[in-house]
């Protein structure tokens, strides 16, 4: 079927696409190479099913795009840097984007799935969050052009299903890590990997004590496919992410220990602002209703990544890592 990936070029949407092509989907992948990059595509983009358009989500939809069956909305900056050098096309990505791509599922009578976030939770006071906990957010802080967006992308995604009779859905993703993240995005997984690689700090913010639940990508590609095909799921909202938690300092251990890295940690204060000091997933609502469990462990996760990065950094003989 025709399925549109929107923000298709960047980390998580360039895995999906791959997935979806797998399929036997034919796949329109949509970008504007804000924070993605065409390498992502590079394994795939050959195939005739494939069809790639640099666009920017905010302007509509390419006037060429035939009627779609299913419509993931991907595109926005996902890295705290990313958001905070972009943050008025990261508010418009995720309201006015948000906007075209259900009046065209209303058109088109196509699926629509938002791709929003644990920060809809905020700094949580309850812990683990589950899907109706309404969170801590602040709507003037630092991180709310990101937290505030993907809130009202929620609320935009609900309207439509409920008055304009759009059959969509919202996956609340959990951080998540592999392969084709931007080595320089600034994200955890991302900046520690490539910093043990190279031998430099490890830059932990703040003492290192917060926590987060790492997802590996091709778990969370599953659980949105999931969310997407499972019957039952219009107007649900669903957590997406691996329970196991761990404190940040815990994750850079492991990545030494795993790149066997002469780097050591510094503690610095670059966190961007009201960095949330407890992130988990419950994720009994995804298990009971997709019947979707994360399978890879941290350990083999990170040895992808790890091989993916090095490769990409020029280090090679780190294949043996896996
Ligand atoms: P990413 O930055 O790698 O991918 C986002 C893609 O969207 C990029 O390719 C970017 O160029 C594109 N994009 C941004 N604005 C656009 C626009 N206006 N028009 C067209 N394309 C645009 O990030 P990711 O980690 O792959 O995240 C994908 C989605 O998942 C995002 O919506 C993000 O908010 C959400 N998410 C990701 C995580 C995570 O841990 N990776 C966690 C929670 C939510
Ligand atoms: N972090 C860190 N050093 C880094 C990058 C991130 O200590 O170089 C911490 C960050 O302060 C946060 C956690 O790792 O507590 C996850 O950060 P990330 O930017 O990956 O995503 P977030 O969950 O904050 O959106």
């Amino acid at each position: 079927m025709p399925i549109l990936v929107a923000g298709g070029a960047g980390f998580i949407g360039s895995h999906l696409s791959e997935r979806l092509l797998r399929d036997g989907h034919d796949v329109w992948c949509i970008d504007n190479l804000l924070t993605g990059r065409l390498s992502n595509l590079a394994s795939f983009k050959a195939q005739a099913r494939f069809h790639f358009r640099q666009w920017d989500v905010v302007a509509g939809l390419p006037p060429e795009l035939p009627r779609m069956d299913r419509v993931y909305h991907l595109a926005s900056p996902a890295s705290p840097p990313g958001y905070k050098v972009h943050p008025v096309a990261t508010m418009r990505s995720n309201s006015e984007g948000t906007r075209h791509m259900l009046e065209r599922c209303q058109r088109d009578g196509a699926r629509f799935l938002f791709a929003s976030t644990s920060e809809a939770y905020g700094d949580p006071e309850v812990h683990p969050q589950f899907e109706d906990y309404r969170g801590n957010v602040s709507s003037t802080g630092p991180r709310s052009m990101y937290d505030e967006s993907k809130r009202f992308g929620e609320a935009m995604t609900m309207v439509f299903t409920r008055d304009h009779e759009v059959d969509a859905r919202i996956a609340r993703i959990f951080n998540t890590y592999g392969p084709r993240s931007d080595p320089h995005d600034g994200r955890l997984v991302p900046n520690f990997v490539r910093q043990c690689l190279l031998n430099e700090p490890i830059t932990v913010y703040g003492d290192g004590s917060q926590t987060r639940s790492l997802c590996y990508v091709d778990d969370l590609v599953e659980g949105l496919v999931a969310l997407m095909e499972t019957p039952g799921t219009t107007g649900e909202v669903v957590n997406l992410g691996n329970p196991e938690e761990h404190t940040i300092l815990e994750f850079a251990e492991v990545i030494v220990r795993l790149t066997r890295s002469r780097s050591t940690v510094v503690h610095t204060d670059f966190a961007v602002g009201d960095d949330p000091q407890r992130r988990q997933p419950d994720i009994t609502k995804a298990r009971a209703m997709l019947g979707w469990n994360p399978a890879v462990a941290l350990n083999t996760g990170l040895k992808r990544t790890i091989e993916a990065f090095a490769a990409e950094l020029g280090l090679p003989d780190f294949a043996e890592v896996a």
